[in-house]
């Protein structure tokens, strides 16, 4: 894509004095190239500098600044290479739209006290390096994230993981939906709970302790069980306490293996509502997290389909998939596998809430814990034959069930 001269101007100008963010710090490499952004894949970048320019560039860029001064500053410092003030603000519009750029003359926004500013502040830095988006704020995120409305179903092992998580980052309103109570069988991993906790309804439990963690939060639920789609779709769309603008809530996380269908349920309900949703989950020593959003990308029936094409489990004709996995009575996992599955649900929801990292949805991904640096990865198109997003007729069950 092509961008004009005067559409460069006009970003650059939006920033009052740009500076280069500290996390995105550059140096020169022995070539005489700038490196900026970290070293961190996904996000650096290496630039070609025969003649130095870039290089007194992005020292220039340091917050004390304004726009023109930094122009000025690259042309004074060059003067045998006749640069034209285009180019310097070419090359500073190619950095602010590569998202290593934030304006250090932006005041933090007004709705931020001074003490949720000191409370999220390293939070703050972490979704600053991780961003490529530019932004008039850096605290723009954390507003994003303060604006939102979270419904959570299912707070044990992973939901409570993925609620402390959240809640502690300073989301807005986190609605929780959990039937059961504690049982001593739960404290290996449900670290909400304590054993005082024992025979208390966990919805109970887990507010009160998510209360303690961050007066902040919005903190609503209700003692409910999904027994069916209908009761997904009530959820989601009578939010309580209803938003005043009305709204619906911005995301649903799925953190309930029960029942079975639940993930199809939910998968069927997000797209007739439009609502962006991730669940997560382990299998033993993989532990994964999948996100969607309707109208960008595969929802979660298409990854399955693609998934169960992909690893060719070499089933016979309508074997269910779960004879290569069985499910068993017990659930056999520990702390650490549901709080990393937690963990991986609260970052699905940064990611689908605020844009950070940079993810589209419409895949999966986490962790084999007994491969290190053997990452899960599913992503597939959407598919056209797919019986809950695609266009093409679904064929019909005689029970009436799409499949
Ligand atoms: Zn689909």
């Amino acid at each position: 894509m092509t961008v004009r001269a005067t559409d460069r101007a006009a970003t650059v100008r939006t920033m009052r004095r740009p500076r280069i963010k500290p996390e995105h710090r550059a140096y020169r490499t022995v070539d005489g190239n700038v490196r900026i952004g970290s070293v961190v894949h996904g996000i650096g970048a290496e630039v070609l500098d025969p003649d130095g320019w870039v290089w007194t560039l992005v020292e220039a860029m340091d917050g004390t600044r304004g726009p023109d001064d930094v122009v000025a500053e690259v042309t004074r410092r060059h003067p045998g290479l006749a640069l034209a003030d285009e180019d310097v603000t070419g090359a500073m519009d190619d950095l602010i739209r590569a998202g290593y750029v934030e304006d250090a003359g932006a005041p933090p926004p007004a709705e931020l006290t001074a003490r949720e500013q000191e409370r999220y502040g390293r939070g703050m830095t972490l979704m600053r390096w991780m961003d490529l988006r530019p932004r008039a704020s850096s605290w723009e995120p954390q507003l994003l994230l303060r604006r939102a409305r979270v419904l959570l179903v299912g707070v044990g092992g992973t939901g409570g993981a993925a609620a402390r998580d959240l809640v502690a980052s300073g989301v807005g309103h986190l609605h929780c939906v959990e039937p059961d109570v504690v049982e001593l069988s739960n404290l290996n991993r449900q670290t909400l709970f304590g054993e005082s906790d024992l025979g208390r309804p966990k919805l109970d439990a887990a507010l009160a302790a998510l209360r303690a963690l961050n007066a902040d939060t919005t903190l609503t639920g209700e003692r409910r069980e999904v027994r069916g789609p209908g009761d997904l779709e009530d959820l989601l769309t009578a939010a309580k306490p209803r938003h005043p603008d009305g709204a619906p809530y911005d995301l649903l996380l799925l953190a309930a293996d029960r029942p079975p269908e639940i993930r199809r349920w939910a998968n069927r309900v997000c797209l007739a509502t439009g609502t962006p949703w991730a669940e997560a989950g382990y299998r033993g020593p993989l532990v994964s997290v999948g996100m969607f959003a309707p109208g960008r990308g595969a929802c979660w029936q298409c990854l399955r389909d693609a998934e169960a094409e992909r690893r060719d489990l070499r089933l016979a004709p309508g074997q269910d998939e779960d004879v290569a996995s069985p499910r068993m009575p017990w659930n056999p996992v520990n702390a650490v596998t549901a709080g990393l599955s937690g963990s991986l649900l609260a970052h699905a929801a940064l990611t689908l809430l605020c844009g950070i990292p940079p993810v589209e949805p419409g895949c999966r991904f986490g962790l084999n814990l007994m491969v290190p640096g053997d990452p899960v990865l599913q992503r597939s198109e959407r598919r056209d034959d797919c019986p809950a997003c695609g266009t093409r007729p679904a064929v019909t069950t005689p029970d009436g069930e799409a499949r």
